[in-house]
């Protein structure tokens, strides 16, 4: 079996497009949508995700402002200015890029975003929400996961889904989105003894370590889907997932890819939370 693609690609071009033509609408009514990013220091990764995330809204027709600060801002300083986004009417949506200077607590920083504003879905209120099925934003990440799901037409009812990895911005918020969809959940980690076992029994595996090969075609149920969230170089310097692509797409029957799986779907749903966000004013 050779396995079909699930192209992050196609599916965020056509999420894109109905993005801007609710865009669109709203700005007829006078309100443009607004992301603000918030980016301190000079983390080169991080420069390259905020520019593609600022030049995905400007395209998308969403008013976008971003924010660069020196490494040296204090935490009074970074929290003092998302109070005033948060403030602010013509902001919807509010990212602080991760991660921040060390001397700058993360955690303390995302829980002054206001709520209603946490288009990255990475507020506690937002994690809570997801937790007890009430409306809330959706971590970008597993919450364009299960976009690439749904367009396949994938019902996740009565399936087994094993997700490889437990952060609070992918695996977690992946696992509490797959067991809504009524899939029975196993979460996996570095101390889990015997990954492949529970891997092999998984109708859905979805890798999100961050380390190489991670997931070998030996690991994966005939038929089953992958879906490959890392993001790792090769030894040539080119991007790779998790997954062994290779070897996994002989055995799976959809797959993502990396590059152009995973990664432009997380700006997307970034787009579609911030235009919810606009739109529940
Ligand atoms: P993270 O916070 O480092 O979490 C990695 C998880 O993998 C941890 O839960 C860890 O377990 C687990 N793990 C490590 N080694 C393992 C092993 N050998 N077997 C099983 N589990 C293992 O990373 P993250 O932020 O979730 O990101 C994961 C990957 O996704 C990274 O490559 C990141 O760059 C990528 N990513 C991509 C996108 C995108 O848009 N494509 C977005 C976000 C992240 P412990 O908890 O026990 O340490």
């Amino acid at each position: 079996m050779t396995a079909q693609l699930i192209d992050g690609n196609a599916l965020s071009k056509q999420l894109r497009a109905e993005v801007a033509i609710r865009a669109a609408k709203l700005t007829e009514k006078g309100i443009t949508p607004g992301l603000a990013v918030i980016l301190v220091g000079e983390n080169p990764a991080s420069q390259v995700y905020v520019r593609n995330k600022v030049k995905a809204c400007q395209d998308a027709g969403l008013h976008s402002v971003l924010e660069k600060y020196p490494a040296t801002m204090t935490e009074a300083e970074l929290l003092a200015r998302v109070e005033a986004l948060n403030n602010d009417p013509t902001i919807h949506g509010i990212l602080v890029q991760l991660p921040l200077p060390k001397h700058i607590d993360d955690h303390k920083v995302i829980e002054s975003i206001s709520p209603l504003k946490d288009v990255d879905g990475f507020h506690v209120a937002s994690a809570g929400a997801l937790m007890v099925g009430e409306p809330g934003f959706k971590a970008c990440t597993p919450y364009g996961c299960m976009k690439m799901l749904e367009s396949i037409g994938y019902d996740l009812r009565g399936k087994h889904a094993v997700v490889i990895g437990r952060s609070n911005i992918v695996g977690k918020p992946m696992a509490m989105m797959l067991l809504q969809s009524s899939a029975t959940v196993t979460i996996c980690h570095s101390a889990t003894p015997d990954l492949a076992y529970h891997t092999r029994q998984a109708d859905v595996v979805v890798a999100a370590v961050g380390k190489r090969n991670v997931l070998t075609a030996d690991m994966v149920k005939p038929g089953a889907v992958v879906i490959d969230v890392g993001m790792n170089r090769d030894d040539e310097g080119k991007l790779c997932g998790d997954v062994d692509f290779v070897g996994v797409k002989e055995v799976a029957s959809w797959i993502t890819p990396v590059p152009g799986g995973v990664g432009p779907m997380t700006i997307t749903m970034l787009l579609v939370n911030t235009i919810e966000a606009a739109e529940r004013l």
